[in-house]
Parts: C-alpha cells; sequence; structure tokens
C-alpha cells in the first residue's frame, strides 16, 4: 500500500537554555556573624546579587571582603567591597588570553585591592613545572605560553594602577582607609597532589611549604585544609593535613582564610582551634561556642558550579550563581 507521504515529524522544541541570568534565580538569605557583643564579622553566603546586604557598622569601622575563586575564565558581576580576594584556578589552563580575560575583569572591578593568587589550573604561572616539556605539552600541544607573559597580565603597572596584588608564597600588608588598620596577608597557589597539575605538592613537601606561612591577618590557599570545607563529590577529603596541622599550632591562626580548588565544598564556616594539640584537629570543626578558642574563618569560594547545587529548578547554574556567589565577609577592624 502506498499513499502520500507521512507529514515529516514535528521539529524538535528548542534546546532548553542551560543558563538564565542570575535574576531569574531566588537567592535565600544566609548569613551568620560572631556571637560576641559587640559583633566582630559577618558572612554572607547567598544574598540578592541586586542588592547586597550593607556593612554592620560603619565603614570607618569595618572592611568588607568580597570572596571569589575557580573562576576559570568565566566572567561574572561581584559585588563592590574594600578587598577582593580571588584564591585561584584564574583561568581554564593558564593560556595568555584566558589571563587577558580573566585581568580585564578584575581590573574593571571597583575594588580599592585585589589579592590574587594562582591555582592548578594557571599552569605557566608554576614556572619550574610548566618548563618541564611532557607538562607543557600535555596540555598545550605544540603552542606553548611564555610563563613571564601570562604573569605580566598581573603585574604590570596597568594592574597595579588598578589595586591588583599577585602573590605566590609571599606576603603582603596594605591599608583601605587612610589611617585604618594596616592587614597582612599571605598568599600560596599549592595544595595536595592529584594528577601531576601546576602546584601540585607530594605529602612528603607539605611540611616544608606550610611552614613558610606565617601568621597574618587573611591566608589565601588554593587549596583547603583537611576537614574543612574540602569533602569532594565522591567523599573524599582533599585538604592538606599538614596545612591544618600548622595553622593549628599558630598561637595567632588567621581571621579569615580563603580558599577554593574543591568546588563542590563551596561554603563558609567558623573554625574554632582545640588549644589542645594532641586532639584531633578534625574534631575541632564546630558550631558550638567554646570560651577563649580561637577562630578563624574558613570560606572555600568557588564560583564554578559542582556537585548537588549545580542545578536549580533544572537550570544550570551560571559561575557566580545561586550557591556559588562571591561570599562576602565584613571584619570589624580591631588590631
Ligand atoms: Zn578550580
Amino acid at each position: 500500500m502506498s499513499g502520500p507521504a507521512p507529514p515529516p515529524p514535528p521539529p524538535p522544541p528548542p534546546p532548553q537554555a542551560h543558563t538564565r541570568s542570575p535574576s531569574h534565580f531566588t537567592y535565600p538569605l544566609q548569613t551568620f556573624q560572631s556571637t560576641t557583643d559587640p559583633i566582630t564579622y559577618v558572612v554572607h553566603t547567598s544574598y540578592n546579587p541586586a542588592s547586597p546586604p550593607p556593612l554592620p557598622g560603619p565603614s570607618s569601622e569595618w572592611t568588607r571582603f568580597v570572596c571569589i575563586s575557580d573562576t576559570h575564565t568565566q566572567t561574572f558581576d561581584v559585588p563592590d567591597g574594600d578587598v577582593l580576594i580571588h584564591a585561584g584556578d584564574l583561568t581554564g589552563t593558564g593560556r595568555k588570553e584566558q589571563m587577558a580575560i580573566t585581568g580585564d575583569w578584575l581590573i574593571g572591578m571597583r575594588h580599592p585591592v585585589k589579592i590574587v593568587i594562582a591555582g592548578n589550573h594557571d599552569l605557566p604561572l608554576h614556572d619550574s613545572w610548566y618548563e618541564i616539556p611532557d607538562n607543557k605539552r600535555r596540555f598545550h600541544g605544540k603552542r606553548i605560553e611564555n610563563s613571564a607573559e601570562v604573569r605580566d597580565i598581573l603585574t604590570n603597572n596597568h594592574a597595579k594602577a588598578a589595586g591588583i596584588i599577585y602573590l605566590q608564597d609571599e606576603s603582603y600588608t596594605f591599608r583601605v582607609k587612610e589611617g585604618g588598620k594596616e592587614w597582612s596577608v599571605y598568599g600560596s597557589p599549592w595544595q595536595p597532589y592529584f594528577g601531576n597539575w601546576a602546584f601540585n605538592y607530594r605529602s612528603g613537601e607539605a611540611q616544608a611549604l606550610v611552614a613558610n606561612i606565617p601568621e597574618v591577618d587573611i591566608l589565601i590557599t588554593h587549596g583547603p585544609p583537611r576537614g574543612i570545607l574540602d569533602l569532594t563529590i565522591d567523599h573524599s577529603r582533599a585538604g592538606c593535613p599538614a596545612l591544618l596541622r600548622h595553622l593549628g599550632r599558630m598561637a595567632n591562626p588567621p581571621r579569615l582564610h580563603v580558599f577554593g580548588h574543591i568546588h563542590e565544598a563551596r561554603g563558609a564556616l567558623v573554625h574554632q582551634w582545640d588549644p589542645n594539640p594532641n586532639l584531633d584537629p578534625q574534631a575541632a570543626v564546630s558550631t558550638v561556642d567554646r570560651e577563649g578558642w580561637k577562630e578563624t574563618i574558613m570560606v572555600n569560594a568557588a564560583n564554578q558550579p559542582a556537585g548537588a547545587h549545580r542545578m536549580s529548578n533544572q537550570m544550570r547554574v551560571p559561575f557566580g550563581g545561586p550557591g556559588f556567589q562571591p561570599i562576602i565577609v565584613d571584619l570589624l577592624d580591631k588590631p
């Protein structure tokens, strides 16, 4: 039996947009603050990006740190503040054109101070590792980058004039207000070995590297300390035990420690340091207030959606979107 050809099937529906602008999402307010009187910090992990929460007190007494990480060449709106902190993985693989995109984005932000470190993806910034032919060829084939040119994007006079400070295992001090508090910061791009990326250390090398970290107000490392916002999607702890031990032994651990690397563990908490060094350091993670214990605000600032919160209402969350927004940390300018 033959007849007219059947009508063609209807065209498939147009593909669903995979991303929506952040205004299409809802942003429940998620905030915590110190239990002291007066308060000394406020942390915002979720907020309306169109109207970020105000400082908790006068700007003469408070400093706003805006924390981002793992932006991997993507750009998005970042709230204003006094200090921008980028905890590494500025790019996909550290190509010069990728770093130029990130550099232009950072330069365009209005924060007077922008402290930036590298991560395992910013390959040419780890000069001695990138010089090894197998390493650079594995990621960049025949088109090899020049480490100095890639770094120059973050360190040239144009970047400096825009407030960018690139730290690679070094300290820096700065003021954001005339006559205001001087803040000390240390930045380090390293993380425990996995698959021979840039700035990977073996466990035997960890102690020597973390021993360089001095007592500062603000610590920035690409990788987390072991047990703190470091749980991977396959339920392993990817943070560095030597880093946790080193910080736990400090008389004055940092007030704020910003890292990234484990995208799916993005978030913030307050870690209380057990004064008894014999105790298992992981047992010290707690929200219970312990009188007199030193505290560090821990921020995993990863902005690339990963893990359980990658989707929202069937829609792919964009970089910096709900669950992966820049984390705002307001600190009282106490000594
Ligand atoms: Zn990353």
